[in-house]
């Protein structure tokens, strides 16, 4: 059959690329150590910012909730999924990100495929970071919008676009923290712009939700802009919150409407009840875990200062970027090159992945060095060693 033919000449292909990806089994709960193929490994690479996915009052709270309430909700919201835990969950989660409702969903790349196309269609247009998460294209496609795509946070160029534009409604989206570079995207500029053009907009704060901010409340409260109705803000649940899902905060009158018409919130199952529960718990750990959070801001300067005291020679080649989040990018240039680096690392028990086009520009192929606060300054230190180290090799 040629359609099988066709697909093993494209997996043939990736092979010979080397672009085939491959998972890896995991024999341990999520951490600063994997147990993969019986061996430990120093891991770097989850987003689990804030160590939570394996906090044992959430995985009771899972437990517990599991019990009072069963294992799946059974329906989609609208129909009759959405128990109390969601409704519970959902003004927990207003309350916390400071906008007037929230809705549930069960995860990030949904949530934004429900926002936009709701909110914007043929005849309108969506600019966009050029650096935008895949789901965030992927929305701005289905919506049937124009797409356009302004340089990485290059707010002239935006400005530009939205002055020419003819569109009849307009939407801004873009990553709060850059989820390749891990920096951040200048909100106050997006906003004012928003106001200045009369556009939505949509922030994206999968990496900044429970990291930056006031008690974690992310990147909105990080630079404590307003909760105007012109912005929808979402935030993801399975990378600092440690669960899963996602949320989408707005005005009343925007929640309501995605309510209505946000058709992945209207087509899909409510998360399980026993999520739910957890999620509330979730919010109530990150608040109180400034600690962590400071100690996760002591890692990141550890990294950059030991990278800029004693690693010159690699540095004259890799750069790390400079970040003020959890995501440390040592970008390396070339693929080989990256993917050699991280063979090296992983010989010395270290896992941090390498990141290549198209995910990142072509040239600035990286590995993408996570922290958590579930790593302690010593891990940091192997892994800069072990950074000198190949460095050493490979240039040598
Ligand atoms: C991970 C991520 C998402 C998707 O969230 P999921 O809950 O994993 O589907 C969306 N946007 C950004 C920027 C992300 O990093």
């Amino acid at each position: 059959m040629s359609n099988i033919l066709s697909l093993r000449h494209a997996l043939e292909q990736l092979s010979e690329d080397g672009l085939l990806r491959q998972r890896r089994i995991l024999d341990s709960a999520c951490g600063p150590r994997a147990i993969v193929d019986g061996r430990e490994w120093l891991s770097f690479c989850s987003n689990d910012y804030l160590g939570l996915a394996a906090h044992p009052a959430l995985a009771a709270a899972i437990a517990e909730g599991a019990a009072r309430w069963g294992a799946g909700s059974g329906a989609s919201h609208l129909i009759c999924g959405h128990l109390r835990p969601h409704e519970d969950a959902e003004i927990a989660l207003a309350h916390f990100s400071g906008f007037e409702r929230a809705l549930l969903f069960s995860t990030g790349y949904l949530a934004n495929l429900a926002v936009i196309p709701a909110l914007v269609g043929r005849g309108d247009a969506v600019f966009a970071d050029r650096l935008n998460h895949a789901s965030l294209i992927d929305a701005a496609r289905l919506s049937g919008a124009e797409h356009r795509r302004y340089a990485h946070s290059d707010m002239g160029a935006l400005a530009a676009l939205l002055a020419a534009s003819t569109a009849k409604r307009k939407l801004i989206s873009s990553d709060a923290v850059f989820s390749m570079d891990g920096d951040l995207a200048p909100l106050p500029e997006l906003l004012e712009l928003a106001e200045r053009f009369d556009a939505w907009l949509l922030v994206d704060d999968a990496h900044g939700f429970g990291v930056l901010g006031r008690e974690g409340r992310g990147s909105w409260a990080h630079f404590d802009l307003p909760a105007a109705e012109r912005v929808i803000y979402m935030g993801t649940l399975g990378k600092a919150a440690g669960v899963g899902g996602a949320f989408v905060a707005a005005s009343a009158t925007v929640a309501e409407y995605l309510l209505q018409r946000g058709r992945s919130y209207v087509f899909s199952t409510a998360i399980s009840p026993a999520l739910a529960v957890a999620v509330s718990k979730s919010l109530e750990l990150i608040a109180a875990m400034e600690r962590e959070r400071e100690h996760l801001r002591a890692l990141a300067q550890r990294l950059q200062a030991g990278w800029n005291d004693s690693r010159q020679a690699a540095a004259g080649r890799w750069r790390l970027i400079e970040s003020p989040t959890a995501i440390q990018p040592l970008v390396v240039g070339g693929n080989e090159e990256t993917v050699a680096l991280m063979r090296d690392l992983s010989e010395q028990g270290i896992w941090a992945p390498a990141i290549r086009p198209p995910t990142v520009p072509k040239g600035a192929a990286r590995l993408r060095i996570s922290l958590s606060a579930a790593h302690s300054c010593e891990d940091v230190d192997t892994l800069l060693a072990a950074l000198d180290h190949a460095a050493r090799k490979g240039g040598s």
